[in-house]
């Protein structure tokens, strides 16, 4: 299998026979072997019977229907368990990711070695003050933080190596950082392409302005979790000893200054509760460590690693 279309949806049943058939013109032309999976996020609509009549047309066609709406990322995160082709592409479904992109993109990958390549909507067609201007701070921000180069890291055609998707797991709302969540699994070659952008042609986008709330809660999150999973006692320790230590010393200045001078006074001092509240601040944290130790090694993916060569076993 050459190619995976990978497609979440929620509501979008005016765009899916158009995009089917474009897509299927574009693998025709290109006489590649693929398949298309579609997966219906709880769409209330009429979605799903399209998808089967689609199927019963194109046998290449296959779907995924969740019981409710449970978020692109978990959709993402299904398909990819049930992907097969070597290269595995993301559309969205909504006809604002073009299809005529799938060739150079899986060229990309197979070519030149990429291991995930995104799309950059360069030119964009959507709100230019609720969705473009935030958009470009959070992709500051994230490039930033995670020191990869891409402009765009939400964008949802993207491609991706077969072991990829195999080693991350897409969970809560991470699709927004799938690059992120790749970098973390050791996937290092990312590249982007720019990518043509249209404008929604049925139905209304499914995210409102809590996006870039909940995508900066989700980069603090993924930031910490890639870094202290497996080891939280060094994120909460070093600070419980800081605190603790000031906490301590403070404490032994006060006793020692009332062992000199009987009559200097200690409780309705400020330094007192500075003292005390950091000793308590610094033992709680060291508690959150020992038991985010406790659940990291009870935890079920407290040792999965992707492994990439063996030799003599
Ligand atoms: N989507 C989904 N589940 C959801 C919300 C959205 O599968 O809970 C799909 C949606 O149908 C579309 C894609 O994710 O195919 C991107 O959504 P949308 O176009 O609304 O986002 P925008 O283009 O506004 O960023
Ligand atoms: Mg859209």
């Amino acid at each position: 299998m050459d190619l995976s279309i990978v497609i979440p949806l929620f509501n979008e049943e005016e765009s899916l026979p158009e995009l089917s058939a474009w897509i299927e013109k574009v693998m025709v032309e290109n006489d590649y072997a693929y398949e298309i999976i579609f997966v219906d996020d709880g769409s209330t609509d009429n979605s799903w019977q399209i998808i089967e009549e689609l199927r019963a047309t194109n046998c290449n066609i296959k779907g995924i229907k969740f019981q409710r709406n449970y978020g692109k990322s978990a959709a993402l995160n299904e398909a990819f368990r049930a992907a097969t082709g070597d290269v595995v592409i993301t559309l969205d479904a909504d006809l604002q990711d073009s299809p005529d992109e799938i060739p150079e993109l899986r060229r990309m990958i197979i070519e030149e070695g990429y291991d995930l390549v995104s799309g950059w909507k360069k030119k964009r067609y959507d709100n230019a003050l609720t969705k473009n201007l935030p958009s470009k701070f959070f992709n500051a921000i994230t490039r930033r933080v995670t020191k990869i180069k891409l402009h765009d890291f939400n964008c949802g055609l993207k491609a991706y190596r077969k072991k990829v998707v195999k080693g991350i797991e897409i969970y809560g709302e991470m699709h927004r950082q799938i690059p992120v969540l790749a970098k973390w699994a050791g996937f290092r070659k990312i590249g982007e392409k720019v990518v043509e952008h249209r404008p929604r042609k049925y139905g209304i986008s499914k995210f409102g302005w809590e996006r870039f709330v909940n995508g900066f809660l989700d980069l603090l999150s993924v930031t910490f979790v890639g870094k202290f999973s497996k080891k939280p006692m060094h994120f909460f320790g070093s600070w419980g000893t800081v605190f603790f230590t000031i906490g301590l010393c403070i404490s032994i200045f006060l006793v020692v200054s009332k062992i000199i001078d009987a009559s200097l006074p200690l409780t309705n001092r400020p330094l007192f509760y500075m003292g005390l509240t950091s000793l308590i601040i610094g033992m709680q944290l060291f508690l959150a460590g020992f038991l985010g130790e406790l659940i990291s090694r009870n935890s079920p993916g407290r040792n999965s690693y992707i492994i990439e060569k063996k030799t003599g076993l």
